[in-house]
């Protein structure tokens, strides 16, 4: 929690039914959170029963996971850009239906970036692309994480070429919604979403099996002696390779066939329904070409469970998941010295506003409260939000201010003294007690709820401003 380069808030938004409930259960039993025979079926970020009934995710909940890096991987931030290779990734989950739109902007105030999940059979939705704008106009970055591609090759039947024409064509959605929303000079960087970037991750949210371009490319690169971003520049686009004389090209000529196909989809494709079909025999070959060598107790499965138990082990979906979460996505100490100046209310040269911009410790408390979670006592919620600056500490006397509040007015209305105890870790269904919490970091808090209703800021400095209370417009995007 103190690694403020080693932190993630993000956000998995989508539209309802892509699999974003299943894919963060695969995050969270990576992280050890819950058992992975449980994945998929569980939900563990649907805390409220009425969600477990309705099978869909109402409240947004806060999870935080700690996730170890791969040094192979971690060295493509640079060197300023981490502090060891553990990550703590806060993980805001946040519905999809459109009429708890609200809770998606409450949930999109706490975090930095966006897996966006989308089924790339039914592709860019109605809620892909409400949710995507919020996201964007939040200084929210997004990452894209295409769901579902079991469908294209079990229930579509459809060719290597049809495949990635349809994700493609996905992706040329998203980036189209990004053009809109972002200008080429955002303060976000490069937001575009590109498989060659590393920023985009395909699979199988239901049988728990994913892939960046990043892993292909490490496979090919040492076979290839060709460096893994040359590589991966090859894997997508109008790349061409002719298995014959073993040469990439600009065009399609006589026997070649486009990198993506050849080198990624053809060999899954194969794998996953030699695998189905449970030839053991043939799995293992063809798994051994790629360098993996599946386990005695691996081929002892049989059916649905060696195919699923093939693919999580050979591309676990989490993993891809997480490298392009921690590679692409912008720490606090990144984001918060471009998200401050729309963020806060007061002036920009304050003390608040310079210690959450440089993400300080040292500074005034400065936390702003998004959402109100029921707590284990009955009638009683924990206040959930974003430490800015400063840190929480068992028996700090600080002001609350709710959303009516205004430093300026005489009569202080809206402003409340209290003394907090301490600061809890959101673990989905359970709460983790932590002795401090520092800035960057998403946590709850016990007796709050007395004071706020659902939003406010919580801060040590006595001239602070509030944190903008949320903005939210229903109405959908005109095409
Ligand atoms: P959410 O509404 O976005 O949270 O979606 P869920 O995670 O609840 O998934 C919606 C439905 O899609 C469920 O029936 C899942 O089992 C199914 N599903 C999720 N991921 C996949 C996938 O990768 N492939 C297939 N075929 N189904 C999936």
């Amino acid at each position: 929690m103190r690694r403020r380069r080693n932190i993630r808030n993000i956000a998995v938004i989508a539209h309802v039914d892509h699999g974003k409930t299943t894919l963060t259960d695969s995050l969270l039993a990576r992280a050890g959170v819950i058992a992975t025979s449980q994945a998929g079926t569980k939900r563990a970020t649907d805390t409220l029963k009425a969600e477990q009934e309705k099978g869909i995710t109402i409240k947004s909940t806060a999870i935080s996971l700690y996730y170890n890096m791969d040094p192979k991987d971690i060295q493509h931030l640079g060197d300023d850009g981490y502090d060891g290779t553990g990550f703590l990734i806060n993980l805001v989950d946040s519905p999809g239906h459109v009429d708890f739109s609200p809770e998606v902007t409450a949930a999109l105030r706490l975090v930095d970036g966006a897996m966006v999940v989308v089924d790339c059979v039914s592709g860019v939705s109605v809620q892909t692309e409400t949710v995507l704008r919020q996201a964007l106009c939040e200084n929210i970055k997004p990452v894209l994480m295409m769901n579902k591609l079991d469908r294209t090759i079990f229930e579509k039947a459809l060719t290597p070429e049809e495949i990635y024409c349809t994700l493609r064509s996905v992706i040329e959605n998203v980036n189209a919604l990004i053009g809109i929303y972002c200008d080429a000079e955002s303060i976000m960087g490069d937001v575009m979403i590109d498989p060659s970037k590393g920023n985009v991750a395909f699979g199988s949210g239901l049988h728990g099996w994913g892939f960046n371009l990043r892993q292909f490319a490490r496979l090919y690169s040492s076979k290839f002696g060709i460096k893994e971003e040359k590589i991966m520049r090859r894997l997508w686009g109008n790349n061409f390779y002719s298995p014959e004389t073993r040469q990439w090209t600009k065009q399609m000529v006589d026997g070649s066939t486009r990198g993506f196909n050849f080198f990624v989809l053809e060999p899954l494709v194969k794998i996953l329904q030699a695998s189905s079909d449970n030839d053991k025999a043939l799995t293992q070959t063809l798994l051994k070409k790629l360098g993996f060598h599946l386990t005695a107790a691996d081929l002892q499965l049989q059916g649905k469970d060696f195919m699923r138990t093939v693919m999580k082990t050979w591309l676990p979906a989490a993993d891809a998941m997480l490298d392009m979460i921690v590679l692409h996505l912008p720490s606090p100490l990144t984001a918060q010295a471009y998200r401050t100046e729309s963020l806060y209310e007061g002036p920009l040269d304050d003390e608040a506003s310079l210690a959450m911009k440089s993400c300080n410790p040292e500074g005034p408390l400065m936390m702003y409260i998004a959402k109100m979670v029921p707590s284990h006592e009955k009638g009683r919620f924990y206040a959930v939000g974003r430490i800015f600056s400063g840190n929480i500490t068992h028996g700090q006397k600080v002001q609350i201010m709710g959303p009516n509040y205004s430093p300026g007015s005489a009569k202080k209305s809206d402003l409340y003294f209290h003394t907090l105890s301490r600061a809890v870790m959101m673990m989905g269904g359970s709460v983790q007690p932590i002795d401090e919490a520092v800035c960057g970091n998403i946590v709850g808090l016990t007796g709050v709820d007395k004071f706020l209703q659902k939003s406010g800021t919580i801060s040590t400095f006595s001239h602070a401003h509030n944190l903008k209370v949320l903005k939210f417009s229903v109405s959908p995007v005109v095409r």
